[in-house]
């Protein structure tokens, strides 16, 4: 069969409509060497897309249906989705006869009928999602989960996203509540990060929502902070800051020898004493009162740019002119210029060619 009617091109073509699968039982056909996806694999010699353990396992899995004792091979068992033999087929099926197969079979399936692509399409985002969920990517997870829920999708489908869903909203339930417990025994230093995660990773649920109204009471409720510092054409750093106090510094310059901009990325962690630190130079010197003729980003003869969002919704943005002291600004830029120095020699977390549109999660440009 896999020298003649398996491989004609309109059994191939309606193939793709069922889940073919080859068993064979422990006999040695050879291996050979090859190279798929770029990596090196064995493959049998009979089956050149498998390997012996592949086609052996399946003869192990169909055992239930195969019959007892003698009976003529190769013979094709036809079986739906949940399992229950259809139809069974003994001896050699000629191309014709195999695709009436395929078309019996499908007739005795109720339900829509998906091609083996349509169905990897459905699944795609599920696969996503819990790729999204064991990174932590919730709120990534969350929308990949409700894409997969879809009602069109198949059951199995929609429930193991209904599962992720449920997956997401325990998870961030919990952190919510630690969050209060945290807030009820004043320890708001505690509860600051775990509030912001979660008004930024749960937003459409009830939690995340609950968690924005707490965040919003505390003081200096920080979203994001972006400062960039042009310290020469060829030298620039960005200091990122999000609410529950990571940071990222972004060193682009000009390196001997390199083509382009080089940047490095080191990660670190803003502790209690900077956080007050800064909510404390934000407060003094009125942030969000200052302007500036030009609004943050840089441009011609502007030596540094603040971005500050908060999660009432209030922001600044403003930038300051080389050579023009701005008493209040830059009591709050040589502060952040300080703590960009002091970790601009810590061990980066990425070091390669400046990439202009990366961003650390939580943040939009
Ligand atoms: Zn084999």
């Amino acid at each position: 069969m896999e020298a003649s009617t398996l491989i004609d091109p309109r059994v191939v073509e309606a193939c793709t409509t069922v889940v073919p699968v080859v068993a064979h039982g422990p006999l040695e056909h050879g291996t050979f060497e090859t190279r798929e996806d770029g990596r090196a694999v064995t493959r049998c010699r009979l089956y050149r897309n498998l390997e012996c353990g592949e086609h052996q396992g399946t003869h192990e899995a169909l055992k239930p249906y195969q019959k007892s004792g003698r009976f003529r091979i190769p013979f094709t068992v036809w079986i739906d989705p949940e399992g229950n033999q259809l139809f069974r087929k003994d001896g050699w099926r000629r191309p014709e006869e195999f695709l009436l197969d395929i078309r019996t079979a499908l007739e005795k399936v109720p339900g829509p009928h998906r091609t083996r692509e349509e169905f990897a399409a459905l699944v795609k985002p599920l696969d996503e999602g819990r790729e999204a969920l064991s990174s932590r990517r919730y709120a990534e997870a969350a929308a990949k989960f409700e894409e997969a829920a879809r009602p069109d999708a198949p059951e199995m489908i929609r429930r193991a996203a209904e599962e992720g869903l449920k997956e997401i909203r325990t998870t961030g339930e919990a952190i919510v509540a630690a969050a209060k417990g945290a807030l009820k025994g004043g320890r708001n230093r505690q509860a600051r990060p775990a509030l912001d995660l979660a008004a930024r990773q749960f937003p459409s649920l009830e939690c995340g929502k609950e968690a924005l109204e707490l965040i919003r009471k505390l003081p200096f409720p920080l979203r994001t902070l972006r400062f960039v510092l042009e310290e020469s054409a060829e030298d620039r750093r960005i200091l990122w800051i999000r609410g529950d106090g990571a940071c990222f510094l972004q060193v682009v310059a000009q390196k001997g020898g390199e083509l382009g901009l080089q940047e490095r990325r080191i990660g670190f962690l803003l502790g209690a004493d900077g956080w007050d630190e800064l909510a404390k130079l934000i407060e003094t010197h009125k942030f969000f009162d200052i302007r500036t003729p030009h609004p943050a980003g840089l441009g011609k003869g502007i030596q540094a740019s603040l971005r500050v969002e908060l999660w009432t919704g209030v922001s600044g943005n403003v930038s300051k002119d080389a050579g023009k002291p701005h008493p209040d600004l830059d009591a709050i830029c040589d502060w952040l210029t300080a703590r960009a120095k002091a970790v601009a020699e810590g061990t980066p977390t990425f070091e390669g060619p400046h990439d202009p549109a990366w961003l650390p999660d939580g943040f939009t440009r």
